[in-house]
């Protein structure tokens, strides 16, 4: 059976509605996708109705409104169609009210103060750009959620708006191009989803990964990722069912998976979809996760996807590729044969730059999360410094211009393999670069820095509102420009004079490079607590405000969640980890040096002398006692200590600071007893147990 037939079977797509709703409700429904108009109630009205009639006929029962509240996850409650008539009788009903809106307790999702409790009013809003569908006998309906005064409680909501602030400013600079036919640009974004799975009953066994999702003991394996044999190698008969069975449920919900691969580290993967419109990408990547992580349970595994599950082992990441295409087919950072020559590419192309450099605070921001400070910097990832990786020939290109010399194309070189039997190969413009956390690849960015758990939303949010910004001030003086190359030619000279110190084509996880950084003056945030305060900068929330994608308060709200997020996040993992050492590592340690005690009497008893060597190791067995439980103590103190402060901001730093250092202290402590007890009383699987048997 050929397996397109059944792609999108279950979504509220264009050709079920094409096929279900009248022509003209249809044609309204489009033009509320393409161009940002309202749908008229009467449309969503006949919607709803056509919704419903299709839902229960895929077996739906339920119907939800799906959102995703400020914590990186979705959430919706479940409503049946069941309505009883007068007379008694059952029936199916989904009201034109209950498609456009619903009224979830808004109390128990993390608002920053933009509510009171006793004031949960929330309310949830049909998004109708992205497709409602069915999974689970359940209609999902995609939905923005707000306060009852209209601000954003989600992820949603800001991005859709910073959508219409850069959808504008692209479509102004594609008209004073005289791309007259272009009626509508938006954003497109690929997000390629890194993941590890483990087997179930390791996974069960380790509280760490129940709890944190990650590792926090763990002594290196002896074997990790150091053959380089396991990126895109030959996937194992149990991954690869798995993932046929992923691909097949995604591309049922209409989530383009296209690509899968093993990762660098042992039970690393890699999933990508072909690339969408921003809003739908950012909905499809929350299916891509969930659909991971249920389809693995169904395998007897878990999938993994916090970002840094092992120490000294590579952590996961998600690539955001980004890129801005026209209604008519055009992708704005396309360079085509003739960068010089090509204005439209040139204008995008420096917007970008200028955004990333004005905003790299912004967008280091949007990458962080506790778990994305143990990966970046690791040298598997990005270091913590933004900046933009272009190649060799582009950035000759740009400076050219710059210059004023003559455009010329570049010489696009062919490969020669030495063997003539293999087709001639044509070679792009630059290598990659794999080091850098914002890479030019061909026709669009990739920012390589956003941990594997977020959502793509908030970083999508900053490249939408920073690029609409520069486009802004480009397009304005391009629309006054009596002659218009010349304008593209000074705005990239001006591009190249202010911000060309954000384009660094090194290796980026040299130490040089850090240096090198220090002297052009880019921002380095070290953690997330750094990172976050980008939020709340007077710069910042103005930019925001200036585009309206978030007020000054909703900038607010958004600081204090992540600055509490972090904190609570960490002293889960502090709790977590004292448990673990107290209740299962440091009570095996005891009792195997117990063991050993009594072997050196049991010696001593039968040979008359005890071995120098077995009383050498209950030495050692006693000082790692020591160490530990010195650990513990630290621990605790450092938890106390941070848990005390009454301010959010430096309780995240004492926690980023004190309780990491501690403990990570105490890890040490307990991985070197790991090396040296006897395995079957080591009490929890071990990271060659995790990464090699699935
Ligand atoms: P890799 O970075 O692993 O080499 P690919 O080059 O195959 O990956 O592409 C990565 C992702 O970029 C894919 O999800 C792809 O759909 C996406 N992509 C390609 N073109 C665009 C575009 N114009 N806008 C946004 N994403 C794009
Ligand atoms: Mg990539």
């Amino acid at each position: 059976m050929d397996f397109t037939n059944r792609f999108g079977c279950r979504v509220f797509g264009d050709a079920v509605m094409k096929e279900r709703l009248p022509e003209e409700i249809y044609n309204e429904l489009k033009k509320a996708g393409e161009q940002g108009t309202r749908l008229p109630l009467e449309a969503a009205r006949v919607v709803a109705q056509a919704m419903k009639d299709w839902a229960i006929e895929q077996g739906a029962t339920h119907y939800s409104h799906w959102f995703q509240p400020m914590n990186s996850m979705t959430a919706g409650k479940l409503d049946s169609f069941l309505d009883i008539t007068a007379d008694g009788s059952a029936v199916a009903d989904l009201s034109f009210d209950a498609l456009v809106m619903s009224e979830p307790d808004a109390s128990s999702f993390p608002s920053g103060g933009l509510r009171t409790t006793f004031e949960a009013r929330g309310y949830t809003a049909w998004d109708p750009t992205s497709p409602a569908f069915v999974k689970d006998d359940t209609l999902y309906i995609p939905t923005a959620f707000c306060t009852y005064t209209g601000l954003a409680m989600d992820e949603k909501t800001p991005l859709l708006r910073s959508m219409q602030a850069v959808s504008a400013q692209a479509l102004r600079l594609m008209k004073v191009m005289g791309y007259d036919d272009v009626t509508h640009v938006e954003p497109t974004v690929g997000a390629e989803q890194e993941y590890f799975l483990v087997s179930r009953e390791n996974y069960e066994s380790r509280l760490d990964l129940k709890i944190c999702g990650r590792t926090l003991l763990g002594a290196k394996p002896s074997k990790g990722q150091e053959l380089e044999d396991h990126y895109c190698g030959r996937i194992r008969t149990k991954v690869a069912e798995f993932m046929k069975e992923v691909d097949h449920e995604l591309w049922e919900l209409g989530v383009p998976s296209k690509t899968k691969h093993n990762e660098a580290a042992p039970s690393q993967h890699e999933l990508a979809p072909i690339f969408t419109s921003v809003n739908i990408a950012a909905d499809n990547n929350q299916l891509i996760m969930e659909t991971l992580r249920t389809v693995a349970k169904r395998n007897g595994m878990t999938c993994l996807l916090h970002e840094k599950p092992f120490e000294g082992i590579n952590g996961s990441g998600k690539h955001n590729n980004y890129s801005l295409s026209a209604n008519n087919g055009i992708n704005l950072l396309k360079p085509g044969a003739a960068p010089a020559e090509n204005d439209l590419f040139l204008v995008t192309m420096c917007a970008f730059l200028q955004a990333v450099d004005q905003h790299a605070d912004l967008l280091r921001m949007s990458a962080s999360c506790p778990g994305n400070d143990y990966r970046l910097g690791g040298y598997e990832a990005p270091p913590a410094i933004i900046s933009v990786f272009l190649g060799d020939a582009l950035t000759g290109t740009l400076k050219g211009v710059a210059a004023g010399a003559l455009a010329h194309a570049p010489n696009r070189s062919t490969l020669d393999t030495g063997v003539s039997v293999l087709p001639e190969l044509v070679k792009d413009d630059s290598d990659r670069n794999r080091t850098s956390p914002v890479a030019f690849t061909g026709n669009k960015f990739e920012f390589r820095m956003l941990g594997s758990s977020q959502s793509i939303s908030l970083c999508n949010v900053v490249l939408n509102t920073a690029v609409a910004d520069a486009l802004q001030s480009f397009t304005a003086r391009l629309e006054k420009a009596a002659d218009r190359k010349a304008e593209v030619h000074a705005i990239v000279a001006d591009t190249m004079e202010n911000h060309g110190r954000i384009i660094f084509n090194g290796n980026n996880y040299s130490a040089e490079w850090q240096e090198e950084a220090k002297r052009r003056g880019l921002p380095i945030l070290e953690n997330s607590v750094e990172a976050y305060k980008a939020m709340v900068k007077p710069e910042n929330i103005e930019l925001f405000q200036r585009h309206k994608v978030l007020s000054a308060e909703e900038c607010t709200a958004r600081y204090e969640i992540m600055v509490e997020h972090y904190a609570k996040v960490m002293a889960i993992e502090a709790k977590t980890l004292l448990e673990m050492v107290r209740r299962q590592v440091q009570p095996a340690v005891i009792a195997y040096a117990g063991k050993i005690a009594d072997a050196c009497n049991a010696m001593a008893k039968a040979a008359g002398v005890s071995s120098a060597a077995a009383q050498d190791h209950l030495r050692a067995l006693m000082e790692m006692i020591d160490c530990i439980a010195a650990g513990l103590e630290s621990l605790d103190r450092a938890v106390q200590g941070a848990e005390e402060l009454n301010c959010e901001t430096r309780r995240a730093e004492a926690y980023c600071y004190e309780v990491r250092a501690a403990m990570e202290n105490l890890r040490r402590c307990c991985d070197t007893a790991e090396t040296v007890v006897d395995c079957y009383d080591w009490p929890m699987p071990t990271y060659t147990d995790l990464l090699h048997r699935i």
